[in-house]
């Protein structure tokens, strides 16, 4: 029997793979898809969210992305509920002309590790989003990065966990339960294993009714630079549009006021017509941060796996994240190089 404790979307994704490959699987959360996940954009953005010197996540980023088709055919072996899985592609536009020289390098860098993302002339940026705004300085297409809508996913992967039998205990682990145990609780993780070094990041999003005679407003993910700043906006398939996010190591878990207004001004210059939607929500989740902005991903010892620390990534990175658990618990090669993911490389 294997324990995962934390339903995140990470442990859900994780319990819901080894489930159905035949393992006997428990997962313990008090309650599941409240963490990060609850939060999360939902980007599966390998190219798009490349940070200067972290080549290190780059495989790993890449990796998932590939094999994201592969853990949603599993899901709708045992669910017919939706996923908002979303494959128009993202852009990337840039509000004034420092902006452009900064998506510019952006994109030479991306081009520099053969990823795919190609500069567009701001006329097709707008024949394919006509919402943009027109005073855009430069546009980005990155077909390759996709979305789910991270709620719907763990509902739905929620629901294949029922379908496959998976025994769900809605408690808090207090330490580490018995047995052969992955550890993939998040922020949680340090309580329960030492050495992690996780703090959290927060991050504000905020969710936007489109109105009927604006639909859609937007189709694609458009993330953008205004004046320096990041800001993105992704539509959903419920017809919501998700703007964010900041990112603060401040300890203040609810939305801040200013944040909520950075955010709305920097998405109107990018999308004017944002100005007209409904405001539905704003929220601040937690995201479970490293030392070096690394997942501790690997096994420590006979029982026990660590599956944490995924940061900004970690809805594009739980496909990785079940697939390499599977691998460690078959004992099977997971075919990617996980040294920089050694969950005890901060343990002093
Ligand atoms: C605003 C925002 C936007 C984001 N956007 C994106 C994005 O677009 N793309 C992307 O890839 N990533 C994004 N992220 C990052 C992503 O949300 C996280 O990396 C990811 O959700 C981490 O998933 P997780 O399952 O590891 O942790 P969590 O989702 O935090 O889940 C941890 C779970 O563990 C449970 N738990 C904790 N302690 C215990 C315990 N002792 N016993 C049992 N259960 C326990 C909690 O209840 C929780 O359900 C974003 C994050 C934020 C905050």
């Amino acid at each position: 029997m294997i324990t995962v404790v934390g339903g995140g979307l990470v442990g859900l994704a994780t319990a819901l793979r080894l489930a159905d490959r035949g393992h006997d699987v428990t997962l313990q959360d008090p309650s599941p898809a409240s963490g990060a996940t609850h939060h999360a954009g939902g980007m599966l953005a390998p190219v798009a969210e490349v940070v200067y010197r972290q080549e290190p996540l780059f495989p790993l980023m890449l990796r998932s992305a590939e094999l994201y088709p592969g853990l949603l055919r599993v899901v709708e072996k045992h669910t017919d509920l939706p996923t908002g899985y979303r494959t128009e592609g993202t852009l990337v536009v840039a509000a004034d002309r420092a902006d452009a020289t900064h998506l510019a390098e952006l994109s030479e860098y991306q081009a520099s590790h053969a990823m795919t993302a190609e500069r567009l002339p701001l006329r097709q940026a707008r024949s394919l989003e006509p919402a943009l705004s027109p005073q855009l300085a430069g546009a980005v297409h990155i077909p390759g990065d996709h979305q789910v809508n991270p709620r719907l996913f763990a509902a739905a992967l929620l629901d294949a966990l029922s379908t496959l039998g998976v025994r769900i205990i809605r408690e808090r682990a207090d330490a580490l339960p018995e047995g052969h145990v992955i550890l993939a609780n998040g922020l949680g993780a340090s309580a329960l294993h030492a050495g992690l070094k996780l703090r959290p990041v927060y991050g504000d999003i905020l969710r936007l009714g489109v109105p009927a005679h604006l639909q859609p407003l937007l189709t694609r993910v458009v993330r953008g630079f205004v004046e320096d700043r990041p800001v993105y906006l992704i539509p959903r398939t419920d017809d919501t549009i998700a703007v964010g996010a900041t990112s603060r190591e401040d300890d203040r878990p609810v939305p801040r006021t200013g944040a909520v207004h950075d955010l709305l001004r920097d998405a109107t210059r990018l999308v004017p017509g944002i100005e007209e939607c409904d405001f539905l929500e704003a929220t601040t989740g937690a995201r479970p941060g490293t030392p070096d902005d690394l997942p501790y991903l690997g096994r420590v010892n006979e029982n026990l796996i660590v599956s944490t620390g995924y940061f900004r990534h970690g809805i594009l990175l739980t496909a990785l994240a079940a697939d390499v658990a599977v691998h460690l618990v078959e004992g099977t090669d997971p075919g990617i190089d996980l040294a920089a993911c050694n969950p005890h490389r901060h343990k002093e």
